[in-house]
């Protein structure tokens, strides 16, 4: 099978695996209790938490350890501008129309809380423009949140960019950074972002574990998304999941090596070579400043449902992202573009793993090529 959805989940990396077995089996306590071993894994916790906030330049006391990034994402809505920390008066969010589907279900909690909304158009490149934000934010602005990378273009966006206007403006910025994390550099001071998104899992890590950064957390005052025994800085209850955590930090180490390696291969360049040589017509989406493992693709000449139906066995490929694949509906990302529904029926997602080979990428051009109408 050739997995081509690592934009929806990565699989684990081999080094993540030996060590999830190991701390499955040894690291077994409850890192708030005073004893040896408790102590001991409080400390490979607190290991990772150092290493992530070193990843993207922040103090560790910055860092809460999530279930992943729907949840971090919840945190910096819900938790920031519920929490007394943001005058109540400002009522007002600024987000982008081709975020991650969990900040529009957030937005709309937020929406029934009192909030306005206003949702920034992508350019025809897929990017952001930070003057659209600009012209958008007013007095009563609290939050701007636009993420990193989008999870169907691979696009990156002037997240530094963004961040210099919300400084200026004395705006809160976030940014969801679970697909660009350990694939392309991150600075929360460079950035100016006050509030980060992450996800193991779409860095080779276990699911159900991410973390949030949030600058100077310890002088915040921020709505608990779960109440509980005071971990995580009291915003986030229930005994830490400490064997996830340390897959986490054995992911963040390894990811970006395996990644390099990737990268250097140019997988993408070569399908589209492959494309051109067969003359296969097609359009790619999200043109500038994009990640080498993604890529989405319209294909008006291919029939692309017969395309993932008839290679369903042997080829894992992903319309939209994942979480609206199984919908009917044509991707909110490609309609933001500007693509029309047939447009966005013949367009799908590649998201390469680690270990594609170039017999794989003959594999996918045959099979496109035996789906045109
Ligand atoms: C995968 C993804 C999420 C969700 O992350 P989980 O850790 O699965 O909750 C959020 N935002 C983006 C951009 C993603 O790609």
């Amino acid at each position: 099978m050739i997995y081509l959805d690592t934009a929806a989940s990565y699989p684990l990396l081999p080094e993540v695996k030996s060590t999830l077995y190991r701390a499955f089996e040894q690291e077994f306590a409850n890192s708030a209790s005073s004893h040896l071993l408790g102590e001991l894994i409080n400390k490979k916790i607190d290991d990772v938490r150092e290493k992530l906030a070193d990843s993207i330049g922040a103090y560790s006391s910055e860092i809460i350890f999530t279930s992943g990034a729907t949840e971090s994402n919840n945190i910096a809505f819900k938790s920031m501008l519920l929490g007394g920390e943001i005058s109540p008066e400002k009522k007002h969010i600024i987000t982008t129309e081709i975020e991650h589907k969990c900040i529009f279900s957030i937005c709309e909690y937020m929406k029934n809380q009192g909030y306005e909304i206003t949702l920034i158009k992508p350019q025809k490149n897929g990017l952001i423009c930070p003057n659209d934000i600009k012209k958008e934010i007013r007095p009563d602005t609290a939050l701007v949140s636009v993420m990193h990378v989008n999870n169907e273009l691979g696009t990156i966006n002037p997240i530094g960019e963004i961040g210099d206007i919300c400084v200026e403006k004395g705006v809160l910025f976030h940014s969801d950074a679970a697909q660009s994390y350990r694939k392309t550099e991150i600075d929360v001071d460079d950035m100016n972002v006050d509030i980060m998104s992450f996800s193991a899992h779409k860095i080779g890590g276990p699911k159900g574990i991410g973390a949030v950064y949030i600058r100077d957390l310890r002088h915040k005052m921020l709505l608990p998304v779960i109440h509980g025994a005071g971990q995580e800085q009291g915003i986030r209850g229930g005994t830490v999941a400490a064997p996830l955590i340390v897959g986490f930090g054995t992911a963040i180490e390894y990811f970006p090596k395996y990644y390099k390696n990737f990268e250097e291969m140019d997988y993408k360049g070569l399908l589209l070579k492959k494309l051109e040589c067969e003359r296969i017509n097609f359009q790619v989406n999200g043109t500038e400043k994009v990640l080498p493992h993604c890529i989405s693709l319209s294909l008006p000449e291919i029939n692309v449902s017969v395309l993932l139906r008839e290679n369903e066995q042997t080829i894992c490929l992903a319309q939209g992202s994942a979480c609206s694949s199984k919908e009917i509906e044509a991707s909110h990302v490609l309609t933001s573009l500007g693509l029309t529904r047939e447009q966005a029926q013949s367009t799908f997602r590649i998201s390469f793993p680690l270990d594609l080979t170039n017999e794989n990428i003959d594999t996918i051009v045959t099979a496109i090529k035996k789906a045109a109408y």
